[in-house]
Parts: C-alpha cells; sequence; structure tokens
C-alpha cells in the first residue's frame, strides 16, 4: 500500500477539487463521451441500469473522473473500490450483498482482483446472482442470492492483463486516449480559475507542453508553479515561473523526468541502444517491471523515444537526439 504523504494529500485534495463534475467541463474525449451519452440516455429511457462499462488508458486521463459523470447522470449513487481490495471473494460478496437497486460499483485497478475472485463476479454480471459458498470441505455449501440491478463500472491502465471472461462480461468497453495540447490547455484554464491563479497564455502553453498529454499532470505541474509563485511573492504565473518550477523538478522540453531518462540513457549507454529485455532493463535501472510497463514506457513510446520489439526495447534516434542536446543545454 502506498504512504500517503502530505504533498501526497494536497495532491489528493486538488484532484478532487478540480475533478469536472459535469458533461461540459469534461474536456477532450469526444467520441467517448458521445458514445456514453447513447449508452446513458438508452438505459435512462429504457428506465434500466446501465451496462456495465469498462475503461482503459493510462493512468490521470479521466476514468475515474468519468465513472462519477455517468453516475451522475444515471442519477444514481455510486460505490467505489479498487481491485487489491477485492483479494478474497468475501469481500466482492459484502460489496455485492449490500448493493442497492441501480447503483454503480466502480472498480479501479480492474486488473488487479484476484483470479479466484473474479469468478464470483461472473454470474453476478450476468444473470444477478450472488454465489456464496459456506462452510469447508464435504459440509460446505453453496447459497444463491439475487441481486438488484446494478451497474459495475472498471478502469484499468492494462486491459490485457484483464481476463478474457471478465473482459467479455462488460457491455461497452472504451479507451481514453491521450490528449491534445489544446484540450491540456483549456483544462489548465480551468483549473487556474478555480485555484484563483493568474496564469499567463504563454504559461499555459509551456505548461500544456510538458504535461505529458495527461490532465493529472498538468494540474499537478500548476500546483506546483503556483507553490513557486507563493513562496516568491509573484502574483502570476508567467513563462519564467513555470521554466523555473520545470527546472526545479528536473522535468525537460518533453516532459521527460529524471527517471524517464534515465530509462533512456541506461539503453543507450549500457545496452548500446538495445535491444534490451525488460527484466534485465528493469534490474539494471533497480525499478519494477510493472512501472517500468505501466507507467514510464507508455508515453516515451507515444513521443517517439523508445520502441518495444519482440527482441526488447530500443532507443528511438529521437531519444539520442533529444538526450543530446538536453545534456548540453539547460533542461527547460
Ligand atoms: P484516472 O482515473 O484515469 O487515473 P482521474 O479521473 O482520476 O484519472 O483524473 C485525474 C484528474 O485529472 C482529475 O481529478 C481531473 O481534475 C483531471 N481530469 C481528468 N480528465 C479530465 C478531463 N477530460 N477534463 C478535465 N479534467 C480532467
Amino acid at each position: 500500500m502506498k504512504k500517503i504523504t502530505n504533498s501526497n494529500k494536497d495532491d489528493q485534495n486538488l484532484e478532487l477539487t478540480l475533478r469536472p463534475t459535469k458533461w461540459n467541463e469534461y474536456v477532450g474525449q469526444e467520441n467517448v463521451k458521445a458514445n456514453l451519452r447513447l449508452i446513458i440516455d438508452a438505459a435512462k429511457g429504457r428506465n434500466e441500469n446501465c451496462d456495465h462499462l469498462l475503461f482503459y488508458g493510462q493512468a490521470g486521463l479521466g476514468k475515474t473522473t468519468l465513472a462519477y459523470l455517468v453516475g451522475k447522470e444515471m442519477g444514481v449513487n455510486i460505490r467505489s473500490t479498487s481491485g487489491p481490495a477485492l483479494e478474497r471473494a468475501g469481500d466482492v460478496a459484502a460489496i455485492l450483498s449490500n448493493i442497492e437497486p441501480n447503483e454503480i460499483l466502480f472498480i479501479d485497478e480492474a486488473h488487479r482482483i484476484n483470479k479466484m475472485t473474479e469468478e464470483i463476479l461472473y454470474p453476478a454480471m450476468e444473470s444477478r446472482k450472488l454465489h456464496l459458498i459456506v462452510g469447508k470441505g464435504p459440509s460446505a455449501r453453496t447459497f444463491s442470492l439475487d441481486l438488484p440491478p446494478f451497474t459495475i463500472i472498471a478502469a484499468t491502465t492494462r486491459t490485457n492483463l484483464l481476463s478474457g471472461p471478465l473482459r467479455s462480461r462488460f457491455g461497452a468497453t472504451f479507451r481514453l486516449d491521450y490528449y491534445q495540447n489544446e484540450d491540456i490547455e483549456k483544462i489548465l484554464e480551468r483549473s487556474a480559475k478555480i485555484l484563483g491563479i493568474e496564469l499567463t497564455p504563454e504559461a499555459t502553453t509551456v505548461l500544456a507542453k510538458v504535461s505529458r498529454f495527461t490532465p493529472r499532470v498538468a494540474n499537478r505541474l500548476l500546483k506546483r508553479a503556483r507553490d513557486f509563485a507563493q513562496v516568491n511573492k509573484l502574483k502570476n504565473i508567467d513563462e519564467k515561473v513555470v521554466h523555473e518550477t520545470l527546472k526545479l523538478l528536473k522535468i525537460d522540453s518533453l516532459g521527460l523526468e529524471e527517471t524517464d531518462r534515465q530509462l533512456l540513457l541506461t539503453i543507450i549507454k549500457k545496452f548500446n541502444g538495445g535491444p534490451v529485455g525488460l527484466k534485465t532493463l528493469g534490474a539494471s535501472l533497480n525499478e519494477e517491471v510493472g512501472t517500468i510497463e505501466e507507467v514510464l514506457e507508455p508515453f516515451l513510446m507515444k513521443v517517439g523515444l523508445l520502441n518495444r520489439t519482440p527482441a526488447g526495447r530500443i532507443a528511438a534516434p529521437l531519444a539520442y537526439k533529444h538526450l543530446g542536446t538536453a545534456e548540453k543545454r539547460s533542461l527547460v
């Protein structure tokens, strides 16, 4: 379990403050929104609960926000849990047996649901039956409980890790993509307004460029820039404040952090540019394989700095160019 530090807690509070609560505040992902609206309107028209939904995409792209917006639109309550919290069948049974009609159960990090536990979800999702086994060995008995209509919305960064049977029980699956820079700019402008920050258009542009096309990163960097301005008794956040903040955070012109650069440099210097296997890379960086695959690589691939091949990871030509200039000049 992650330790919650103060700044971590601050970031969580900030996330709640900035989380869109209306559809028109949810920027971008137009196709996903249009499809969701259709599902919601159809369900409402039939006076039914909405289909089970699966959202997948990188962390911070807005999966949780979207789940809460669906709940709001359907006018129903949302219960929230996460894959790691559903370790035993009893954990799922306890939640489902308390679920109220039409409620939504939001399961974050769904790829981390224990595989044994998953099996209790199948009949619950398909035919609203909760099968419970009481006792052990020959005296064990199975009870079946009827559940009210309900909806599961699951979110995951790794849809390939969900088992086939679980995946097939969702009525619709939506992939959230990285955002366009203009969308990130809109998100930053909205967040600045909520937080009462004066952000110049130039500062917005720079912040958007280094936000890894991800709303959560954009909001986090905005907050760091606000801290910088506050401590230095500056009224506005202009380009200079943003550059100084990024320098302190060691974030470069593409939004890479120290760990990203370390990963690329390791491939280039230690492994001659690759290909290098994921496990070898993990051991060399002293980093968990899952973190490399889930957190670091998707963005590096998106910006064309890294390639995944069957033989292993390869640093793309752009990585040499980027790190070459980044090493000689100042970072931002
Ligand atoms: P995920 O569940 O995918 O990790 P979240 O839904 O928790 O991401 O989003 C992280 C933060 O980013 C939210 O608190 C919200 O402030 C912001 N955010 C995400 N998506 C959007 C969006 N489409 N429009 C505006 N803000 C967004």
